[in-house]
């Protein structure tokens, strides 16, 4: 019964050595030849027709051809010769495999790709994402907070098939049940199969013919519901929470999608950050920078003392070590806050002041003529 078989390289009349493209090519010609659709009641082009489509669904699965050249025909005989482990790959399921070997030849042609192709079994609903405002110390140390979105509820007097209680959906008698459907189409290659959703199932496969008068046979209720949110502490702007089964409902018993949480993180008055590291700018009077002292500076834990050095330059950089963000990962390990003091300059004084200054400012060029060795410390009022 082996022997009778062609060898599938010469059906699909291609080398030994065929590649991936050389196979699809070569099936693709003989499949647009013999397909059924366009040869009708005619048994010969429907013998060459699976011949081919049996050669490539063997050739074109890696491990499969690797058998195949190894034991011939053998490897795919139900409890044939090839030795125990093969039977498994026995029997051709030309009604839903071709589906699929269709779907990839023609879905390349057209464009389509993967994404068009019809399926069937469970699939995990969609994510559902939404948004939260929230302040920049509540990303910094984390917070609860609540959110209320549109939820589809399973509806509970069907248990989520859609179908009138006592009733139970039926499969689709359009497809099957498989949940697609092959159709011919006019190309400027002649006529080509391609496969589609079937659209009177919409690939569920099943079919609802008494319909839950609850929930209108769609197996869910739309319902605003609230859900409580952990912010996580050094969460940044644009990172999202997920809660596991907060989006949409699965389809064919699969599970839920995800809803996930995206902050928005408000800009603050003083606060600019950048990952862990906090920056602000903190003005210091002229005096304070000149003579040193104690100055506040306002960080996330509150306001901290620092103690400014005497002769302190403008844009001098100050690092409060583990006044940062928290890791996100691990809370207890905090960035840095980097303050840039901005030494001020009085924009309006009074006599008094003025007339100080000016005896300042003649004490120190005083200094500076006698000290002719350092001309670079100069006031700064000049
Ligand atoms: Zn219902
Ligand atoms: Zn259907």
């Amino acid at each position: 019964m082996a022997e009778s078989k062609r060898d599938y390289y010469e059906v699909l009349g291609v080398p030994k050595n065929a590649d991936d493209d050389a196979l699809k090519r070569a099936y693709r010609k003989l499949a647009k030849k013999y397909h059924p659709d366009a040869n009708p009641g005619n048994k010969e082009a429907e013998a060459k027709f699976k011949e081919a489509s049996e050669a490539y669904s063997v050739l074109s699965d890696p491990q499969k051809r690797q058998q195949y050249d190894q034991f011939g025909h053998a490897a795919f005989e139900q409890g044939g010769g090839g030795g125990g482990g093969f039977g498994g790959f026995g029997g051709f399921d030309f009604g839903g495999d071709m589906g699929d070997i269709f779907g990839d030849i023609f879905g390349d042609i057209f464009g389509g790709g993967r994404s068009s192709r019809a399926r069937s079994g469970p699939m995990k609903g969609a994510n559902i994402k939404t948004s939260i405002r929230i302040s920049f110390e509540e990303a910094v140390f984390g917070c609860e907070k609540e959110i209320e979105i549109n939820f589809k509820e399973t509806c509970s007097s069907c248990s989520g098939t859609g179908a009138r209680a006592g009733t139970s959906p039926q499969t689709c008698p359009k497809c099957n049940g498989k949940g697609k459907i092959m159709y011919t189409q006019q190309s400027f290659f002649g006529q080509v199969q391609n496969v589609q959703t079937c659209p009177d199932c919409n690939g569920a496969g099943k079919v609802i013919k008494d319909k839950c008068p609850d929930c209108y046979g769609t197996g869910y209720k739309t319902v605003r519901k609230k859900f409580k949110v952990s912010i996580p502490a050094g969460i940044d702007n644009g990172q999202c929470v997920r809660l596991a089964g907060g989006g949409e409902p699965g389809v064919n018993g699969g599970e839920r999608g995800d809803l996930l949480v995206e902050a928005v993180v408000s800009n603050h008055p003083i606060f600019k950050r950048q990952d862990t590291s906090i920056y602000s700018t903190v003005p210091i009077t002229f005096a304070r920078a000149a003579l040193g002292g104690a100055i506040r500076i306002k960080t996330v834990d509150g306001d901290v003392e620092y103690e400014v050095k005497p002769g302190t330059q403008t844009d001098t950089k100050v690092r409060l070590k583990g006044k940062g963000v928290p890791s996100l990962r691990n809370r207890s390990i905090r960035g840095d806050h980097y303050v840039t003091l901005v030494v001020q300059v009085p924009e309006r004084m009074t006599q008094a002041q003025k007339e100080a200054l000016r005896r300042f400012d003649d004490a120190m060029n005083g200094v500076q003529t006698s000290e002719e060795e350092k001309p670079k410390k100069k006031g700064i009022f000049k």
